[in-house]
């Protein structure tokens, strides 16, 4: 069975990645096989060290060898030493704690955690980061388009002030973890694959406290809400992420804390379609401008535009309006608004419209619109008075 990586390589747990390097260099030359022709023995330990160091020069990797021990590494617990590169097992270990940032509704002020982690994370009991938050927040439109300031409230571990984080009751000392014996290390079991774990009773630190702070239960933390004040600028879209950092969890043992994300998303619009920075609106006219031509007022997000329709527009012509659109969140260039129009054909007409636009009908010459009734010639006649 393969050792320990750390003892394979002759080093602390807390070695130094400058250390831990020289180590692997000078066992490496000892057994390289080279240097050992025919020597199987020198081979495989070659083959061991190489796996060792695989996996501790990789800070990500060594914090899972540090997590779950030696056999989240090996492949279907069958034992596969001398796996030469790593020996990494057809099943990405991260995985198992590597949330994926994804997911998450989209429903403003939906609080979960970002990457991870949690209260499960202290693998070593010293000093360890607090994990990072994400916050989704809608807005509307208008407000992406000129920038906002938003408050937002949410609950979060902090740091327990009475124990400083410590976990422990202020006089109170450290006494050794008696369900790992002081080692911080559990076996389990997971299928046929078992793992070395952090103790859970000291979360691997070896030692737990006599007597835990009564404020905190010992956790060294206390949920409380906070308040940030986020300044939004103009220009985002849903899917921008701002970061205010240190205002995620708090960290243990002295910790840093994580960084709170806050995801914009960005409401639908009644009147605008996005894309990119360019807004698209339709806008209805009347057929009687569209043939004659004229200037509309059309809304815009920051004030009202007008428009030039030319005589004869169809329905469907769109206008740019130049940077009448989104602004660009990192400057440059300011989007464009984009009018379709479409033209609105009356479905009533009075007498008096009717009348008229036969006639216009008739100026046309278009039999088709001269109507195909024998109330045909009574009508005209009617004009004809009308006109007098
Ligand atoms: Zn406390
Ligand atoms: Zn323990």
């Amino acid at each position: 069975m393969a050792n320990n990586y750390y003892e394979l390589l002759g080093v602390t747990r807390n070695v130094t990645e400058e250390d831990l390097k020289k180590a692997y260099r000078k066992l490496a030359v000892k057994y390289h096989p080279d240097k050992n022709q025919g020597d199987a023995s020198a081979e495989a330990k070659f083959k061991e060290i190489s796996e060792a160091y695989d996996v501790l020069k990789d800070a990500e990797k060594r914090a899972a060898y540090d997590r779950y021990g030696h056999d989240a590494f090996k492949q279907g617990g069958m034992g596969n030493p001398g796996g030469g590169k790593g020996g990494m097992g057809s099943q990405d270990p991260f995985d198992i704690f590597r949330e994926a940032f994804g997911g998450g509704g989209s429903g403003g002020g939906i609080f979960e955690e970002f990457f991870g982690g949690g209260n499960s994370n202290r693998a070593t009991g010293g000093a360890q980061h607090g994990s990072d938050l994400r916050y989704d927040l809608e807005i509307s439109l208008e407000e992406a388009a000129k920038g906002t300031e938003k408050e937002i409230r949410y609950r979060r571990p902090v740091t327990c002030k009475k124990c400083s984080g410590s976990g422990a009751e202020p006089g109170s000392k450290k006494v050794s973890c008696p369900t790992c014996g002081g080692s911080g290390q559990v076996t389990s079991n997971r299928g046929f694959i078992s793992f070395r774990q952090a103790c859970p009773d000291c979360q691997g630190a070896g030692q737990i406290i006599d007597k835990p702070c009564s404020e905190c239960r010992g956790e060294g933390r206390i949920m409380d809400s906070s308040t940030v004040k986020v300044r939004i600028p103009a220009g985002v879209a849903t899917g921008s992420k701002l970061r205010s950092s240190g205002k995620g969890e708090a960290g243990y043992s002295g910790g840093q804390a994580g960084d709170l994300y806050i995801i914009i998303h960005v409401k639908e619009h009644e009147l605008f379609e996005r894309h990119e920075n360019d807004l698209y609106c339709e806008i209805p006219i009347k057929f009687t401008l569209g043939a004659l031509g004229g200037t509309i007022s059309v809304p815009t997000l920051f004030q009202k535009g007008s428009l030039k329709i030319p005589a004869g527009t169809q329905t469907g012509t769109t206008f740019r309006l130049r940077e009448q659109g989104m602004p660009a969140l990192r400057g440059g260039r300011m989007g464009d608004l984009l009018v379709r129009v479409q033209i609105e054909v009356p479905t009533k007409l009075n007498k008096d419209q009717r009348a008229k636009l036969e006639d216009f009908a008739e100026a046309c010459g278009d039999p088709s619109n001269s109507i195909n009734n024998s109330t045909e010639k009574k009508k005209k006649k009617k004009k004809k008075k009308f006109f007098k």
